[in-house]
């Protein structure tokens, strides 16, 4: 085992769990990495009793103090970099390139929160004479933060600098297939000089997910991950009438037209269905080929064998994920989808027990296949061929997921038409994966986000924080 087991953090010190552990498997070669603990819900007692003490006095400080602790923090991932990179690459699996990308979105998103000051500086107004209405933000309390498997360092940041520099304590419950590079977050927090009780970090399964939605003291909850788990955790949390955006899985649609540029579309094509090893929420998973675009799909087929599993391609997270993804293939092929290139089976040397499946491109998917409907969250392409833009948008629109759409085309007035009427929450044009750039916020629609606004950019403000307008007059 290359590292101990994970240890929960909270009140300002690493605490080992004495109770059941799961073993976390590095998806590059199956070997055991480290144990990290299934928690008990006393754990979680215990960090939001030290966050209630923290409180007072971290929020009680100036925005303007508190964002010192995320400029000294933004140093210290980068300082850090090559090590937090290499912490995502073994217990992702993702290739050390796609890790570096990972914690360079997550210092990003630190440079935002070090933005705050800038952008809460609030309203006021002389509303009648000698009378002078004022509102500011001021955080909500205790909060947490439950994230996903496929990008341990990037979706945590989504809300640790924000919510924390808005004033608030945070809870983070990340993924327990990837807990590793929440400890040296919260290492590198500590060291930035954020006090103790602020943020913790507690390792656990659905149970801690569970007990945060009902917890008393927790006052706002951000949940990603699947569509099913997001629905339980906004309809239980919100239940409990805990503020909450829960964002879930996708299946997103690319519409390529003939008129596309035949390169650039097909290795941005498949950057976006293979990259992260088709794991991310806005992974291309349909194509919609409008008439026809052979060109297009045979430049497709060479990048796809151009990604090579453990070199430029990374591992899917687990025994379990490779089997779901290779599941859909021969279930697609069975029911009639031809497969123009096959990466069942892929088993890099010297990587034989890690899990990986190669790019994989599926041609003539109906849209009444499970492949077409349901999230294969691996690195395969299916290519539905429809006549028109018309019949591509209503297949777009009749996903019930919304959480990226993209159209490939050279001609303006077609791509606005497209990204007028798809119904997804971030659309490309010409690009395969279009997660906004700070300080424009990440969030789908429909199915793929329940709540309301955006997880990062400026309605995160809105998120962690409650306004308080004060009307003042003096005699
Ligand atoms: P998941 O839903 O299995 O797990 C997410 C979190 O919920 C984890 O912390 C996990 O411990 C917890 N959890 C799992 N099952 C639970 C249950 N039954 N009850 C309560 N909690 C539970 O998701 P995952 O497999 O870790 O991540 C992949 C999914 O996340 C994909 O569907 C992907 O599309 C989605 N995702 C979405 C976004 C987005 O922004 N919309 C971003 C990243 C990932």
């Amino acid at each position: 085992m290359k590292y101990a087991n994970v240890c929960n953090y909270f009140g300002g010190g690493f605490e080992a769990f004495d109770g059941p552990h799961l073993d976390v498997l590095s998806p590059l070669d199956g070997a055991v990495l480290s144990r990290t603990p299934l928690s008990s819900t006393a754990v979680l007692d215990a960090a939001a009793t030290a966050a209630d003490a923290a409180f007072p006095e971290w929020s009680g400080r100036t925005i303007k103090e508190r964002s010192q602790v995320f400029y000294n923090y933004r140093s210290l991932l980068q300082r850090d970099f090559e090590h937090l990179a290499n912490l995502v690459h073994e217990e992702n699996g993702k290739t050390l390139d796609e890790g570096r990308a990972e914690v360079a979105k997550a210092i990003e998103i630190t440079e935002f929160a070090c933005s705050l000051p800038q952008m809460t500086a609030g309203e006021v107004l002389e509303v009648s004479a000698g009378v002078e209405c004022r509102v500011q933000q001021t955080p909500l309390g205790i909060v947490a933060s439950i994230t996903p498997f496929n990008f341990p360092a990037m979706v945590p940041h989504w809300t640790i600098p924000i919510a924390l520099c808005l004033g608030n304590c945070l809870i983070l419950k990340p993924s327990e297939q990837t807990p590793l590079t929440a400890g040296h977050t919260a290492q590198l927090l500590q060291e930035a000089g954020l006090p103790a009780g602020v943020f913790s970090v507690i390792q656990g399964d659905k149970r801690i997910v569970e007990a945060i939605c009902e917890h008393p003291r927790i006052a706002a909850i951000s949940f990603v991950g699947s569509t099913p788990v997001a629905k339980q955790v906004y309809v239980r949390a919100t239940a409990r009438l805990k503020r909450v955006l829960a964002l879930g899985g996708a299946k997103n649609h690319l519409i390529v037209l003939p008129d596309a540029d035949v390169a650039s579309a097909a290795a941005n094509i498949v950057d976006s269905m293979a990259g992260c090893a088709g794991q991310r929420c806005m992974a291309a998973a349909s194509m919609l080929a409008v008439g026809d675009v052979q060109n297009i799909i045979d430049e497709i087929c060479q990048a796809a064998r151009r990604m090579i599993p453990g070199k430029n391609l990374g591992a899917v997270i687990s025994q379990a994920a490779m089997q779901r993804i290779e599941g859909y293939i021969g279930e697609a092929e069975q029911e009639g989808a031809t497969l123009l290139v096959d990466g069942r089976g892929a088993r890099p040397a010297g990587c034989e027990n890690g899990f990986y499946v190669g790019a994989t491109v599926l041609d003539h998917v109906r849209p009444e296949m499970k492949i077409a409907r349901e999230e294969v969250f691996g690195p395969v392409l299916s290519i539905i061929h429809v006549q028109n833009q018309e019949q591509a948008l209503a297949l777009e629109n009749a996903s019930p997921y919304g959480n990226a759409a993209t159209v490939y085309t050279q001609n303006g007035q077609t791509a606005s038409e497209i990204v007028r009427r798809a119904s997804a929450g971030m659309i490309g044009v010409n690009v395969g994966v279009p997660v906004p750039r700070e300080p424009f916020g990440f969030g789908g629609w429909n199915d793929s986000r329940f709540g309301v606004g955006d997880i990062t950019g400026k309605s995160s403000i809105g998120f962690w924080t409650q306004s308080k307008k004060i009307t003042t007059r003096w005699s």
